[in-house]
């Protein structure tokens, strides 16, 4: 019951904190479904039950797309679902393509947790691109968001072989 009531605190929290955002596709879709697709698909597509990787999938955008602070995150959630959420967060002292080539780089580095998220957001954001595109992207950017997404993923596989067949499942929709 703790679990459930957690995981719903978490949903809650980040539909407030995502209010008032919308995702980038021709819809301008409700930002919120996406974090919920993240726990669904970890969930209901990979089995995943541990606790703290479906609450820190739920809030895996907060921190660096709304004014949530890691402070606010460690007080309502704890210091180890904080400490996912920071992994998933780029550094926004960089530019938009470093911060790109370090997921890269950094992929290898991730908690067991916070790949197991790394996977879901890719998968989603591919479904996404496939999908629900940004609105103006055109081939060659969709194709290219894919391969930098393979890019990310090659460097943390071995952690969840069910979650790596869904994401290969999902590239193998590459824009042509
Ligand atoms: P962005 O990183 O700006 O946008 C993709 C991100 O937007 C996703 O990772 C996802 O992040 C979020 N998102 C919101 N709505 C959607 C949706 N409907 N579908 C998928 N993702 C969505 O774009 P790029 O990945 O292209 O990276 C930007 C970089 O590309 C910059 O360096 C820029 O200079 C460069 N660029 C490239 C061009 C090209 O043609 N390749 C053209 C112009 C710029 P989240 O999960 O965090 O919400
Ligand atoms: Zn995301």
């Amino acid at each position: 019951m703790d679990t459930l009531s957690d995981l719903i605190k978490a949903i809650a929290f980040a539909a407030d904190k995502h209010r008032d955002q919308r995702r980038k596709d021709v819809c301008a879709s409700p930002y919120i479904n996406h974090p919920i697709q993240l726990v669904n698909l970890l969930c209901n597509e990979a089995g995943v039950s541990n606790i703290n990787v479906l609450c820190a999938a739920g809030l895996h955008d907060t921190l660096e797309d709304t004014e949530t602070t890691a402070t606010e995150l460690t007080q309502y959630f704890g210091q180890q679902i904080c400490s996912i959420v920071l992994e998933m967060s780029d550094d926004s002292n960089l530019c938009k393509t470093e911060r790109k080539k370090e997921q890269i780089r950094h992929a290898s580095d991730l908690s067991n947790e916070a790949k197991l998220v790394k996977l879901a957001d890719k998968i989603c954001n591919l479904r996404d691109v496939a999908d629900n595109p940004p609105a103006g992207w055109d081939l060659q950017r969709r194709q290219e968001y894919f391969d930098w997404a393979l890019a990310v993923i090659n460097g943390l596989r071995g952690i969840h072989p069910g979650l790596e067949s869904i994401f290969d499942e999902t590239y193998a929709r590459r824009p042509e």
